[in-house]
């Protein structure tokens, strides 16, 4: 039986790599993602106004949405951005897409555009003042990604963006439980379960060239969905997704969001995915997508189409378990931005 002629060194006290400037070793994107007194998402460089965001250069601006004075149910989204700025993540701005072998920030200028200047109990200000918000960004040049809110906030927001590439006109996307196209809730034309209604009635977006994916449940009731068989929608159930998969799903919605439109405005509410995997939200529907089909839709939609626009809402923390919700509503905003880099290198 043979033994080694010398035992082997235990090197623990060599573990650790120490620099010779222990205090200044991190700079503070090189941080983990809680040691943040800023609270940009990512750390990404804060564009608060006009100015700073045109020289900035950006090809994407983050911008929130914090309220949820539209929510018919159990609220919280207001404090939505905040939570999917901070969500818990590993990679920082070094981001390497394992699904699509990119580096979004590599490709990317994209910095955080803050928050619209937005107070509770006043929503319709709300609404005019993240209209305002994302119009000032779109103009500036950035692609908005609006981060929720509740739905309600997907009026302004698709408004201002569809308001800055006209005459171009915009398709939507928009991944949901609901439909959210009632004419009011409670009497309030400016409900999170109305702002897809605002956006036809008024014209920004034409009944066909919306598409909705993931409708499930029962709501909104057997009329309204006539009003939207009137108006041209087109909605594919969470029957169909289970029946032809979400590849042919997406596929179909793409083509019909830009049968006639150049340029397509995503909006995505949480709620689409099942409860399990999406606790944090405000009007939770049983049986809904995996998140992983979520991510891989979204890749899909941005990697097809010209992308002037998007929202990511309804997330909810004080509902959520262990940043469950706002990690995949975080994961969103990357998988877009990831499929914006595919698609201009
Ligand atoms: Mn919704
Ligand atoms: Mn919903």
């Amino acid at each position: 039986m043979s033994q080694m002629s010398e035992r082997p060194d235990f090197r623990i006290e060599r573990s650790e790599l120490a620099s010779q400037d222990e205090f200044g070793e991190y700079g503070y994107e090189d941080l983990e993602y809680y040691v943040d007194v800023r609270g940009t998402f990512d750390k990404l460089p804060l564009c608060p106004d006009d100015e700073s965001l045109a020289a900035s250069g950006a090809d994407v601006a983050i911008v929130g949405a914090p309220t949820d004075d539209g929510t018919s149910g159990r609220p919280g989204a207001r404090f939505g951005p905040r939570a999917i700025r901070s969500a818990p993540t590993t990679w920082g701005t070094d981001a390497w897409s394992i699904q699509l072998e990119v580096e979004p920030y590599e490709r990317l200028t994209v910095v955080d555009a803050g928050d619209a200047p937005v107070v509770a109990s006043r929503h319709a200000r709300a609404l005019r003042v993240i209209h305002e918000k994302v119009f000032r960004v779109a103009s500036a040049g950035p692609i908005p990604f609006v981060l929720g809110g509740d739905h309600s906030i997907t009026y302004p927001a698709a408004a201002a963006v569809a308001r800055h590439v006209w005459p171009r006109t915009v398709g939507v996307v928009h991944f949901d439980a609901h439909a959210d196209t009632a004419d009011t809730v409670h009497g309030s034309l400016i409900s999170h379960g109305t702002p897809m209604r605002r956006l036809i009635e008024e014209g920004w977006v034409d009944g066909s060239n919306f598409v909705q994916v993931g409708l499930r449940g029962y709501w909104p009731e057997k009329a309204l969905f006539e009003w939207m068989r009137e108006r041209g929608l087109r909605w594919h159930s969470i029957v169909e997704i289970e029946e032809r998969g979400i590849d042919a799903v997406i596929d179909d919605a793409i083509a019909e969001a830009l049968d006639g439109p150049e340029v397509v405005y995503l909006s995505v509410d949480i709620d689409v995915v099942d409860p399990g995997m999406a606790p944090g939200t405000g009007v939770p529907e049983p049986g809904g997508l995996t998140g992983r089909e979520l991510l891989r839709a979204v890749r899909r939609v941005v990697g097809a189409v010209e992308l002037v626009g998007m929202d990511v809402v309804e997330v909810s923390p004080p509902y959520d378990q262990a940043e469950i919700t706002s990690l995949l509503a975080y994961r969103v905003v990357m998988e877009a931005l990831s499929a914006l880099a595919l698609r201009r290198s």
